[in-house]
């Protein structure tokens, strides 16, 4: 690793999922103020719609995502039945016809840990209401473990059409590590068995960072999982927070690597996925080249939202569950992320939104700059600033935030102003976008490491 990388590799910085950041969001919001913003959208706005189903069968050890394990299934028919009202409260809030969905996405926890009649209940409940565009992109994350034949079909006939797939790691020591026991030959048979119940679009995610893995450990790892030639492969860092995730104290300091060797295995698994026919796409992700995300990079079209990186254009993102956000154009907002307030605000056929903020002019302006930087590794941000109707002058702070990024190697300004983050710098792409965040404060514990 180049010493010049070192102090930006265990730097806190945000994903930027959004822009201005989730950590930015205030607690004092009314949900009012949602109610507006919802009525606000044009009547031919196309929607994203997310549901959050905070449940799994078993805890995995390095886990960040908002999730419980529940003693009884009893919890989730209860949520599910609250996730319906929760859909019906909302959908009359915004105008305009049905059938304007592009994309409905299933995430959590482990969406597949809902009965099939509950998963049915709440697409069912989405299609009525709202009503998907022709073409939607219907997807659900999986858990390989809890996956079977019976349910791919299920999920094929409820419409969905691209499945994807925690699988993290293939090494045995390292699944042992992490209590996530599934072995290739059984994600195997997971992607086989989505493709026979006709749902061709698959995603994997991989990780680096996780205790026991090494560089030649996480490389066949991701020669196997090209072999299975998903159609877009996510690679995630662990990130060790125990102090904030109780269940990380299960993960032994003595078996995470240390940075540099976090920075070679994400390296090494970029390598290894170009190498085997995937495109490398912003930060973390890698996709076929028949990939529509492949596509929209090249064409310029590429996104990113709170789900990551996406080919979803559409005008506003409706989460619902507990701690869902949602994205519309004049804000963000996120629902409780405490399941007995979500709940008692559900009952009381209340909407369960508690944080948000609005988005200003500037705000959407260094939204642009930040979005198309995460997704393109360049970006010309005078221009995008006079198309918002401001004096590109305004950006000289970032300009000089961007002079030791520069010097570093992590960039590069043109004299044209604009910003160019080197392919084989593409890791520390966050960082660079910190120069465009007015809200940004380099507080540890406050982000993800950048590596
Ligand atoms: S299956 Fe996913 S959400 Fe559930 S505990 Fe494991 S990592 Fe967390």
């Amino acid at each position: 690793m180049d010493e010049r990388l070192k102090k930006y590799a265990t730097q806190d910085v945000p994903r930027y999922t959004s822009y201005p950041t989730a950590v930015q969001f205030s607690n004092d919001f009314a949900p009012e103020t949602w109610v507006d913003w919802l009525g606000a959208l044009p009547e031919d706005a196309s929607l994203s719609v997310y549901v959050h189903i905070p449940f799994c069968r078993q805890m995995c050890w390095y886990c960040g995502c908002h999730t419980t394990i529940p003693n009884t299934y009893e919890r989730a028919a209860t949520y599910t039945r609250r996730l319906l009202k929760e859909i019906a409260l909302t959908a009359p809030m915004l105008k305009g016809p049905k059938g304007r969905v592009t994309h409905f996405h299933f995430g959590g926890g482990t969406p597949t840990y809902l009965a099939e009649d509950d998963l049915r209940a709440i697409v069912a409940k989405v299609r009525d209401l709202f009503g998907f565009a022709e073409g939607a992109e219907i997807a659900i994350e999986m858990d390989p473990r809890t996956f079977s034949r019976e349910k791919a079909f299920a999920l094929a006939e409820m419409g969905f059409n691209r499945g994807s797939f925690g699988v993290q790691d293939f090494n045995a020591r390292v699944q042992e590590l992490v209590n996530r026991i599934q072995p290739y030959e059984m994600v195997a048979e997971c992607v086989k068995n989505l493709h026979d119940a006709g749902i061709e679009a698959v995603n994997f995610d991989l990780m680096y960072g996780l205790p026991g893995q090494t560089v030649d450990s996480v490389i066949e790892t991701a020669k196997l999982a090209a072999g299975l030639r998903p159609d877009r492969i996510a690679v995630f860092g662990y990130a060790h927070v125990p102090w904030f995730k109780k269940h990380q104290k299960m993960i032994r300091d003595e078996d995470l690597p240390g940075i540099e060797e976090r920075y070679e295995q994400a390296v090494a698994i970029g390598e290894t996925l170009t190498a085997n026919g995937y495109t490398a796409i912003g930060l973390d992700h890698y996709a076929r080249d028949d990939d529509p995300m492949t596509t929209a990079l090249h064409a310029g079209t590429l996104r990113r939202n709170f789900q990551g990186y996406t080919v979803d254009p559409a005008d506003a993102l409706v989460g619902f569950g507990c701690s869902a956000i949602s994205s519309l154009p004049r804000g963000y907002a996120q629902s409780a992320r405490d399941m007995a307030k979500w709940a008692t605000r559900i009952e009381e056929g209340r909407l369960a939104i508690d944080r948000g903020i609005a988005i200003t002019p500037e705000d959407r302006m260094r939204a642009e700059i930040i979005e198309r930087l995460m997704c393109f590794l360049r970006v010309d941000p005078r221009a995008i600033a006079e198309k918002h109707g401001f004096d590109p002058a305004m950006l000289a702070a970032s300009y000089e935030k961007l002079k030791p990024l520069e010097a570093d190697g992590l960039c590069r300004v043109e004299e044209d102003g604009r910003v160019i983050v080197p392919e084989d710098r593409r890791l520390f792409v966050r960082t660079v976008c910190t120069a465009f965040d007015a809200h940004y404060q380099p507080r540890p514990q406050r982000h993800a490491k950048a590596v």
